[in-house]
């Protein structure tokens, strides 16, 4: 049976073939494109009580760390913001940084208990921390939520958030709340966004976003009355479009909106819908 490696390694422990992603201050640290360091390449320059946090839990050879000023200059890195990924293309390294980035924050977030305020230990065989005064186990939380493009025969409903610089329309979105069904919060969420009901829900796809750690649930739903008026707070702008004639929107890459709107066009142009 293979062993299974510890979620926490210290760079000593680190083995040849192993891999690093760096994150400095919220930044990714590249060369050029690259973004996946030799960990042979970098260990020396680590300060022995560098926790590297495993990140591909299947091959066990993809670690992350957060570093300081000193390993960024030693490194001669070049720092690029974790967002900007999402435009890149580079949908991998988006996902591997996206990651990284959510573990070692949580981490971070993590090192005293919440609920008594003692420091808290990492548990080195699963994603987790103890409080040893309190007997409390802390495991990462991701937080659902809704995406759901809300369809009428050939149209689609798309808003542009007050939140986008750009002339860009996408589909409507929002946190799952206590106690809500995943179908209920499409609802709630299209009614306060744009003033709409909607019936006949059902699950397409989903994504992880890591800003910070969200789960992005995909949904159609069916367009079921009511003049579309957005709410002017979160939403600016919201119309529907014919497929054949979409504004600027959400690429179908790793974007679950991009995906949604690629479907529904394709279900339309074979005349599925
Ligand atoms: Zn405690």
């Amino acid at each position: 049976m293979m062993t299974r490696r510890h979620f926490i390694l210290s760079p000593d422990h680190i083995q040849s073939g192993d891999q690093l992603i760096l994150i400095y201050q919220g930044n990714l640290l590249t060369r050029g494109d690259d973004y996946l360091w030799q960990a042979a390449d970098v260990v020396a320059h680590l300060q022995v009580n560098t926790q590297l946090h495993l990140i591909d839990e299947q091959n066990n050879n993809l670690f992350a760390a957060h570093i300081d000023e000193d390993v960024v200059a030693g490194l001669d890195a070049e720092q690029r913001s974790l967002r900007g990924l999402v435009f890149s293309g580079n949908d991998t390294a988006l996902i591997d940084a996206g990651k990284a980035n959510q573990v070692l924050d949580w981490y971070r977030a993590h090192r005293f208990c919440g609920a008594c305020g003692s420091p808290t230990e990492a548990v080195l065989a699963q994603r987790a921390v103890f409080c040893s005064h309190c007997e409390k186990q802390y495991f990462p939380r991701i937080n659902p939520c809704i995406i759901v493009l809300v369809t009428k025969g050939r149209e689609v409903l798309l808003a542009h958030h007050s939140r986008y610089q750009s002339k860009y329309y996408s589909c409507l979105a929002g946190f799952i709340e206590m106690g809500e069904t995943a179908e209920q919060t499409v609802q709630r969420e299209v009614m306060e966004e744009v003033n709409v009901s909607v019936d006949n829900i059902r699950y397409v796809s989903s994504q992880s976003w890591p800003f910070p750690s969200q789960l992005m649930l995909g949904f159609f739903a069916d367009y079921n009355g009511g003049d579309v008026v957005p709410d002017g707070v979160e939403i600016e702008d919201a119309k529907w479009f014919d497929v054949a004639q979409l504004p600027q929107h959400p690429s179908a890459g790793i974007s679950v909106a991009g995906q949604l709107i690629r479907r529904y066009a394709e279900l339309v142009a074979s005349g599925k819908f």
